[in-house]
């Protein structure tokens, strides 16, 4: 475990050093402070804040983010919809969420500001799905079963081996594969194989690349 961390810390310290506001893909969050005191009170620095539904899949309940995430959200909830159809022949119902906006430390580095603190992050536990409509076709060998509504969850389905949970792991590991070829969406991507993570992916937009799916 020590040596995992390590090895994140040395990711996440070369990132920050080629971060800077004049690279290709801009981002206004670029020079925002993230360091804080390891200990005691912190205040997360105030930025601009939206209330949102979500467009091509909405969320279970509505996010709370910064207003510059807001569009990375657009296009992350597009390639969704686009790999479920690809999968499922339909897009999800909903996207299920664990939490947008938190003002706190990052676990494992807590002289830093997680993007949480700034609405710069979402953590997405899975997809619902719907029944699909009659007459409507599905992917060739779709099970049966999945023509009704049912339910993708990271934790129960990342490693589904067999049936509609292998349908479902499918799902999830192209959906991850497709996020990370697209620069313009998220640069941390975590889900499973990263600590604190077996039950969700955190998607952020942070200064810095860290990828540990
Ligand atoms: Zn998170």
């Amino acid at each position: 475990m020590k040596s995992v961390a390590l090895a994140c810390m040395v990711v996440i310290g070369a990132a920050m050093a080629v971060a800077s506001p004049a690279q290709a893909d801009d981002y206004a969050l670029d020079s925002l402070e993230r360091s804080v005191p390891a200990k005691g009170k912190m205040q997360c620095p105030p930025v601009e804040l939206v209330t949102w539904r979500g467009d091509a899949v909405r969320y279970h309940s509505p996010v709370r983010v910064y207003v510059g995430f807001r569009e990375r959200l657009r296009k992350f909830e597009a390639v969704v919809k686009d790999v479920a159809i690809e999968v499922y022949g339909r897009a999800p119902s909903k996207i299920v969420h664990i939490g947008t906006l938190n003002c706190r430390r990052i676990r494992l580095w807590p002289t830093l500001l997680s993007e949480h603190g700034i609405g710069n992050g979402i953590d997405v536990a899975g997809f619902d799905f719907g029944a699909v409509p009659r007459k409507v076709g599905v992917p060739q060998g779709l099970p049966p079963a999945l023509r009704k509504g049912f339910s993708v969850r990271v934790k129960a389905h990342w490693e589904g081996n067999a049936g509609a949970a292998a349908v479902h792991a499918r799902f999830l590991h192209r959906l991850t594969e497709t996020l990370l070829q697209r620069h313009d969406i998220f640069r941390v991507l975590l889900g499973p194989a990263y600590p604190g993570h077996k039950d969700h992916f955190h998607f952020d937009c942070a200064p810095w690349r860290l990828v540990s799916i």
